[in-house]
Formats: structure tokens, C-alpha cells, sequence
């Protein structure tokens, strides 16, 4: 195995003073779960400005570096040889080899781009790389320079040992998982919830999530579903928490005594009072939803205001600008898609009117509530009480 050693770089820019550590200690965790799934065994660390994920065993480096692309925080993902610092002959001699193995054909252009964080080197970044460069052209005389536009750069690393690697991939920037508190997702079995999660996460904020289920009315696949949604979530964002709460008697209460053409509206603000209970419970900062302006009834300017009134907690609607198409590309990235689209029944889909308000009044809706007050406060403590919690992994 050629790669032992990943390089893992990272923006350093979010990360000023004693908000650095936090992080990098948050990286380095993520870093740990994504690779725990992976063959082999893994050694992560961080020093000066990178971090290194050390291989070990029977791993497979293409694995490994797939594995990292899902871990927030991370912009580059370099796999890499470190040597002994041996002298400089030596150090040409494993980098003529990593060449010659990396790249049979030698028609190609190149530079060297060193960077010498361990200043006691003797030679400085800019003699390393022209004298490396110097012995590569000696060796391969089928390389040539090309310091504007390389098909390959060379970028050798100097500290304690010498790393050198000459292949990136880009990471998928944001910021660890857990450097920024936790929400909470509403997860439902569309395309939207789950991509909406997928960007709250990558500002580092960790995912817990509540599920509405409506037994009879919707079934155990539709539950599988959205369990399935979350493990493959999970893959970004860490472990959740899933909260599986059955609304089927509040919303039959809702069926029952509301006008319908509000039935949509008054149920979500029913989802967001519970979702906003079970976020306090969690200490989580803020409710995530998938909503986006104008995408159906219950999502205009009106229905969004009237939804919102319930909560005490701010609502992360990382959507709200995205049409359609862009959500669904969005999901497609990310893998969801193709769950999202199985076609099993949601619990909105079933009490819905054939004629929803699009503008509702919340003074109207608040009258219209009042109607279930004497049931309402025994079916939410029934719900909150029989909730289940899933722990969900990727
Ligand atoms: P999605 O937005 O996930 O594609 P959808 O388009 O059917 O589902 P709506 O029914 O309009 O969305 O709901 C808007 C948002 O409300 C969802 O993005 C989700 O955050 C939340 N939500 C809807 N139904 C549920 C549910 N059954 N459980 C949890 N959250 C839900
Ligand atoms: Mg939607």
C-alpha cells in the first residue's frame, strides 16, 4: 500500500484563537466516525495546521478518501507518503519512486511546491522544490516544467518528516459537526427535510430530528422510510436522534373540529409546538424545517407566518429560497433522493383538503384552534409520551 498517510486540510479562516481547538477537536471526531465503517484501522492526528488520518491493515485508500468527503470542515483530501527526514538524497530517491509509480507514462508537465513548516531545514521551500525539480527532470527526461499550469504538482511538506503527495480531492467545506450547538430537523419522508438537515449540518450544528407518523393512515414503510432518510444522513452529519411521535388522535381531533381548508396549517403548527418541545428537551437552538417559499399551500408567505407564530425557538429554513429542481440536484448529491422519491404515503398527504387556505389569518387560525381546547393538552402528553427515540447510525 503506497498511501499510508491522508493529508487532511481544512480552512483555517472560521478559526481564530481558543475557537481553533474546538474545531480541530471536532474534526478529528468526525474523522474518527466516518472511518468507522471503513476497513482498516486509522490513526488520526493533527499537527501544524493539517491533519493526518495514518492507515493501517487492509484498507483501501480510494475508501478512505470517499469516507472523508463526507466530513464537514474538511477542503482537501491529500493522500500522501511521509518519510524520515534522511538527507536530501534520500528524500530524492522516495520521491522518484512515488513518480515512478504514480505516473508510468512520463509525458507529462509538472512542478514542485514545497512548504517548509519546520523551519531548521536547511533548505528553504523555494531552493527544495527547484533542486527537487532539478533531479526529477535528470531522472525523467520525458517531464517537463510547467509553473503556470502542471498537469501534476508535486507538493512536498516538510516538518518533523517529510510528506509529499501530488493528487487532491475536494473536500466538502462547512464547518465540523459540533462546533456550532444542535437543532432540531423535522423529518418527513420528502426530498426537502433531509437536504435542508444536510445544510444546517455543514455549518457544523449537530442534527436531531422528529418524525410524525400517523398509524393506521400511514405504515411501517413509511416510517422505514424516513428511518432509512436519517441513516443515510447520518453518512454527513453523525449520529441522530430520531423522535417518532404518533399524531394520528391530533390529527384526527384536527379532522374532526377545524374548518378543513385550515387542517393543513393547524397541524403544522401542532408539528412545530411538538418539535419545539422535544428540542428543549434535547438542548437544541433552533427547529429545521424544509420548507420553501411558495411550494405548496402551506408554504406561501402567509401560511410560513401563521406556521411560525407557535414557536418560541428561531426556525432554520435553509431552503426557502430553492426551487424545485435545485432541492432534488441538491438530494441527488447527497443520496437521498432515491429514498425520497419511493412512493409510500405521508401523514400530510392523507387529511388534506381538497381546497387548503393559501393565506391564512392567524387570528382566525388561533379561533379555530380554540375549538380542540379540551382535548389538545391530553393528546399532546399522550404524544410526547409515547414517543420513541432512535438512535440512528450510518
Ligand atoms: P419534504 O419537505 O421533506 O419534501 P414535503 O414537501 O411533503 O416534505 P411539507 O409537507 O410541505 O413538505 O412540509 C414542510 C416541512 O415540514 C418539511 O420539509 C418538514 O420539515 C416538515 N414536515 C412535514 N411533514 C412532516 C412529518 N410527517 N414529520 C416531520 N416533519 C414533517
Ligand atoms: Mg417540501
Amino acid at each position: 500500500m503506497m498511501y499510508k498517510v491522508f493529508l487532511v486540510k481544512y480552512a483555517e479562516i472560521a478559526i481564530k484563537g481558543k475557537n481553533r481547538f474546538l474545531f480541530e477537536d471536532a474534526l478529528v471526531r468526525q474523522i474518527g466516525y466516518a472511518l468507522q465503517n471503513v476497513e482498516g484501522s486509522f490513526f488520526v492526528h493533527r499537527m501544524q495546521g493539517r491533519i493526518f488520518v495514518e492507515a493501517e491493515g487492509n484498507y483501501d485508500a480510494q475508501e478512505v478518501v470517499e469516507a472523508l468527503t463526507h466530513v464537514f470542515g474538511i477542503t482537501g483530501i491529500c493522500p500522501a507518503v511521509t518519510v524520515d527526514d534522511e538527507g536530501f538524497e534520500a528524500l530524492t530517491r522516495h520521491i522518484l519512486d512515488y513518480l515512478d509509480q504514480v505516473y508510468p507514462d512520463k509525458n507529462l508537465t509538472f512542478k514542485v511546491k514545497s512548504r517548509r513548516a519546520n523551519k531548521q531545514y536547511p533548505m528553504e521551500s523555494m531552493e527544495l522544490s527547484a533542486a527537487l525539480g532539478e533531479k526529477i527532470l535528470e531522472a525523467y527526461p520525458q517531464m517537463k516544467v510547467d509553473v503556470h499550469h502542471p498537469q501534476v504538482t508535486l507538493n512536498v511538506e516538510v516538518r518533523e518528516k517529510i510528506s509529499f503527495y501530488s493528487d487532491e480531492t475536494v473536500g466538502p467545506g462547512g464547518m465540523p459537526v459540533g462546533t456550532n450547538g444542535s437543532g432540531m430537523l423535522l423529518l418527513s419522508g420528502g426530498i426537502d427535510s433531509p437536504v435542508a438537515g444536510y445544510m444546517i449540518a455543514k455549518r457544523g450544528v449537530g442534527i436531531k430530528a422528529t418524525y410524525f407518523h400517523a398509524p393506521p393512515y400511514t405504515s411501517e414503510r413509511a416510517k422505514q422510510k424516513v428511518l432509512d432518510l436519517a441513516k443515510q444522513m447520518a453518512v454527513y452529519t453523525g449520529p441522530i436522534d430520531l423522535r417518532i411521535v404518533n399524531f394520528t388522535d391530533i390529527q384526527l381531533a384536527i379532522y374532526e373540529k377545524c374548518p378543513h381548508a385550515e387542517l393543513t396549517i393547524i397541524m403544522r403548527r401542532y408539528m412545530m409546538r411538538l418539535a419545539e418541545h422535544f428540542a428543549e428537551e434535547e438542548g437544541c437552538l433552533g427547529l429545521i424545517t424544509g420548507e420553501s417559499i411558495g411550494q405548496v399551500a402551506s408554504q406561501t408567505m402567509q401560511s410560513l407566518a401563521a406556521t411560525n407564530e407557535v414557536c418560541r425557538m428561531p426556525v432554520y429554513r435553509p431552503l426557502i429560497g430553492f426551487d424545485k429542481q435545485e432541492i432534488v440536484e441538491l438530494s441527488q448529491k447527497i443520496g437521498t433522493y432515491e429514498t425520497s422519491i419511493l412512493p409510500y404515503e405521508d401523514c400530510c398527504t392523507i387529511f388534506v383538503a381538497k381546497h387548503p387556505v393559501t393565506k391564512p389569518n392567524p387570528a382566525v387560525i388561533r379561533r379555530s384552534e380554540e375549538k380542540l381546547s379540551d382535548v389538545i393538552d391530553g393528546l399532546m402528553e399522550e404524544a410526547i409520551s409515547t414517543a420513541e427515540t432512535v438512535h440512528v447510525t450510518a
